[in-house]
């Protein structure tokens, strides 16, 4: 129904910075550059909905595609909204591992391959998840990628660095019905999954943490709302799979409901501050008059130490030492240029931007990570095993100011449930 109405939708088209009003109390708009041309545009706006979906693609091995950057948490970090449970980052047990000249690794081998019974080996190929818990291979996405990862670091290895997944005991032919899109996937690949063996790696996958929101999508600052994975707080410290989509369907919709109804109520667009807009603009444009440099490099390294310091099992020595390597990385980037010549799908320009936006999230979950002294859900702090004291459970907020990440632990109001309770009736 909204395709067929007289919308003016702006394709290609990303958003790069919020803009507010001069007094600062309210969104005026959102500051976006025309992919195709290189210009800027101001979108002067009375209701702004932020949805650009998150994605922790600075690790080195991802599911969500490469242009996925974390826009819209960088442009609420930068627009000084605050930011909970970012350093919960949900890693999937099975990427595909098909070595690092294919984009291919990392992509999802999906869950319901554990699920129907398939097995994890090792270097060995032996089974090992029993040793870690009574569900084996079934266990919750946060255990298996753990107990990988430490089966990753004891060394027994496949070729490419990773584990196996098994699926032949099911039946080959059995496997090709059930998962043919799986089977396809890894043929392209070079592996049999419905007769051999497949190398796979722990991935990052999703992100639980986001922009502070209220159920009504409602934000800190008028006129911004937010739904889906730039969210925080829906999840808490885990998320079962298939609540993704649910979580942005759902809360899409509210958005949507309570946008209309209050754009009901007449409310004028607001002058956006000039200054701001000035300023937003100079900073993306700021690699286009420095000599090119090796953004790729950049990117490497970023990649290289999200997944040893801020990854599946996290201590603080690795953390403090991935705040100091964040801060180096930042600083190169604002050194590194890019080839201005046409801006016109200037795809290094784009990657800069991304590594902007990359790094900068990144820093809000080595920060976060580093305020949270316990282990739940998908953060596990190897120096902080035990997962405290659950019924003085907090959240970390993180904000930014003057360029500087603070963190702060805001109490959990239990409204609905208490550790320990459930809704649920039990039926016999
Ligand atoms: C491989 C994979 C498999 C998954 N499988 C499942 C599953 O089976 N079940 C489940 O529940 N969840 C799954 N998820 C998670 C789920 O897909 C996401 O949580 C969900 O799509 C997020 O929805 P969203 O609307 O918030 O963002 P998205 O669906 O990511 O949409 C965001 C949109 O914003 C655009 N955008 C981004 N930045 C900008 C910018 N700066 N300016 C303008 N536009 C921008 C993007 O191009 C995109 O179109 C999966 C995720 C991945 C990566």
């Amino acid at each position: 129904m909204v395709w067929s109405r007289d919308i003016k939708r702006l394709e290609d088209h990303r958003a790069v910075s919020l803009i507010k009003t001069r007094e600062g109390d309210a969104l005026a708009g959102v500051l976006m550059i025309d992919m195709r041309s290189g210009e800027f545009r101001l979108v002067n706006a009375r209701a702004v909905l932020l949805a650009t979906g998150g994605g922790p693609t600075m690790y080195k091995f991802h599911t969500p595609s490469g242009d996925k950057s974390c826009d819209g948490m960088a442009m609420a970090l930068r627009a000084e909204l605050p930011l909970r449970d970012i350093e919960m980052v949900q890693f999937h047990p099975t990427g595909l591992l098909a070595g690092p000249d294919t984009r291919i690794t990392g992509t999802v081998l999906e869950e319901g391959l554990r699920g129907a019974g398939g097995y994890l080996l090792d270097g060995d190929r032996q089974r090992f998840m029993a040793r870690y818990d009574p569900r084996a291979e079934r266990a919750t996405r946060d255990i298996v990628s753990r107990a990988m990862l430490r089966e990753i670091q004891s060394g027994n290895v496949s070729p490419l660095g990773g584990l196996y997944l098994q699926m032949s005991h099911l039946g080959p032919d059995n496997v090709r019905a059930q998962f043919k899109g799986m089977v396809e996937r890894c043929a392209d690949c070079g592996f049999d999954l419905a007769g051999g063996l497949v190398e796979v790696v722990p991935t990052a996958h999703y992100m639980m943490g986001g922009v502070e929101f209220a159920p009504d999508t409602t934000t800190a600052v008028r006129g911004l709302y937010a739904a889906g994975e730039d969210t925080g707080g829906v999840h808490g410290a885990n998320r079962l799979g298939g609540n993704g989509v649910a979580n942005s369907t759902v809360f899409g919709c509210i958005a949507g409901d309570v946008i209309g109804s209050n754009l009901n109520t007449a409310r004028p667009h607001l002058d956006p501050d000039e200054d701001s807009i000035s300023t937003a603009v100079a900073a993306c444009r700021a690699p286009l008059s420095k000599p090119a440099g090796e953004i790729g490099a950049l990117r490497e390294r970023l990649y290289d130490l999200m997944w040893n310091d801020v990854g599946i099992i996290r201590d603080a020595r690795g953390l403090k030492r991935a705040e100091l390597a964040l801060e180096d990385l930042h600083a190169e980037l604002l050194d590194c240029g890019v080839d201005g010549t046409s801006l016109a799908f200037n795809l290094s320009w784009h990657d800069w931007l991304n590594m902007e936006s990359l790094v900068l999230v990144s820093r809000a979950i080595a920060c976060s990570a580093l305020a949270r002294n316990n282990s739940r859900g998908a953060h596990y702090r190897e120096d902080f095993v035990d997962a405290g004291e659950l019924d003085a459970s907090s959240y970390v907020r993180v904000t930014l100011s003057d360029g500087r990440l603070e963190s702060e632990e805001v109490p959990v109001e239990f409204t609905k449930v208490r550790p320990g309770e459930t809704l649920l009736e039990r039926t016999s």
